[in-house]
């Protein structure tokens, strides 16, 4: 073919770099693939995705086929408003406000393709070029595709290595005049931790003094797609109820184990100011990118099943038994409250810990692209036999890094 390789120009080569170099996740999740064809399913101990074990509730299935077979065919699978139905809108707005005493308007929702597209549209309806978006590192490794997907300029703020929670000093010291946005994830991934009410005001009081220092709009975006995922009782802070210009993005994926099925929200605060324009910018940005109309039959879902949740009960047995084996093999692991993660403190340097790691067939991601150095994360929505038969892997693995580490 004559036209092979020959003009460069044919392609967009961001988009080239982001989709021939797969994200550290993803290239792991491939190689759990081709490891499990070799040794076997069950000799694989995949910790790389969070890909939820645990099964959709069982109303979801029964939901799904009521729609299925008493529906309407042509509104079920039909289009439509660009932003979702107001019947789930409404749904979802009317469940937030009694579950979290909060003053969301259905207006103010947009339908996604789960948080992923939710976060890529807020970020792409807000950011000029130029503009500076706030991360707390470690993040979620795709945080930095969208914000520079956007034309923004992503800084990111320390941990305080304690706890995990943001630095706040370097959270002051990294607000200009040219921030747009901080992005905050709670429970978060990769940590696992949970940002209690006192640390969102904590947050949320720095934002609002900035907001005066510069006497300027600063957004708020809480990406919640683990709201439900929580492992000690204590109220989860809706940001609306804290802070007046913020936006959430939220997803099923994960509440509901459905990942591959799409769908999610954005919420934009009713008393947000601009709240309007937002939102109409954010059917511009859904627009731009083709993110209209999510599944409809999903959407359609959505009020029969608000506040139901998956059983989190393997997780929290995965949690509690890798806790208390790996602390006594040595490990040091981050204190978390939530979502399904663990973030280990590698004896040697991470990535190489990683590499040496997938010899013992155990799966762990490389801390280096959540914005830190110096640990892995493992996600722990698998069944509770391959936690159990991992344990092994891991003490080899331990006993190998510190021995050489000794020499
Ligand atoms: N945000 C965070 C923090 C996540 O961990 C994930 C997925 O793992 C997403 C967003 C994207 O989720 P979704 O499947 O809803 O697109």
């Amino acid at each position: 073919n004559i036209f092979v390789g020959k003009n460069m120009q044919d392609i967009n080569e961001k988009m080239n770099k982001l989709g021939s170099e797969r994200s550290a996740i993803r290239e792991l999740f491939e190689k759990g693939k081709e490891l499990k064809k070799t040794y076997g399913e069950k000799k694989v101990f995949d910790f790389s995705i969070g890909n939820p074990v645990s099964s959709p509730p069982k109303e979801v299935k029964e939901v799904l086929i009521d729609l299925i077979t008493n529906k309407n065919p042509i509104e079920l699978h039909g289009y439509t408003s660009a932003q979702g139905d107001i019947f789930v809108r409404r749904s979802i707005s009317e469940y937030l406000n009694e579950k979290y005493s909060a003053e969301t308007n259905e207006e103010y929702i947009y339908m996604t393709s789960g948080a992923a597209a939710g976060i890529a549209i807020a970020l792409k309806a807000l950011v000029n070029v130029g503009d500076e978006v706030i991360v707390f590192s470690p993040y979620f490794p795709e945080y930095k595709v969208f914000i520079e997907n956007a034309g923004g300029v992503v800084i990111t703020v320390k941990p305080d290595e304690k706890k995990f929670f943001p630095n706040f000093y370097d959270l002051k010291e990294k607000i200009t005049k040219n921030t747009k946005l901080l992005i905050i994830n709670s429970p978060n991934n990769p940590t696992g931790v949970f940002y209690d009410e006192e640390v969102v005001k904590k947050i949320t009081e720095i934002l609002s003094e900035k907001e005066k220092e510069y006497d300027k709009n600063i957004f708020l975006l809480s990406d919640e797609p683990y709201r439900e995922l929580l492992y000690v009782d204590k109220k989860y802070p809706f940001v609306t109820n804290y802070y007046k210009n913020s936006i959430v993005t939220y997803s099923f994926s994960k509440s509901l184990s459905l990942p591959g099925e799409r769908i999610g929200y954005i919420l934009v605060n009713e008393s947000c100011n601009n709240a309007k324009k937002i939102f109409e910018s954010i059917c511009g940005a859904g627009r731009s990118m083709g993110f209209v109309c999510a599944t409809t039959l999903f959407q359609h879902m959505i009020p029969k099943i608000l506040g139901l949740t998956s059983d989190f009960s393997v997780y929290k047995k995965n949690r509690q038994f890798l806790l208390e084996k790996l602390e006594s093999i040595g490990y040091e692991i981050v204190n978390s409250d939530g979502a399904f993660y663990l973030f280990i403190k590698t004896p040697i340097e991470e990535k190489e810990f990683s590499k040496r790691a997938l010899q013992h067939n155990l799966l762990l991601v490389p801390s280096e692209s959540f914005g830190i150095k110096g640990y892995v994360r493992l996600a722990y929505c698998v069944d509770y036999e391959t936690v159990v038969n991992s344990i092994k892997s891991f003490k080899s693995l331990y006993e190998e890094c510190v021995k050489d580490g000794n020499k």
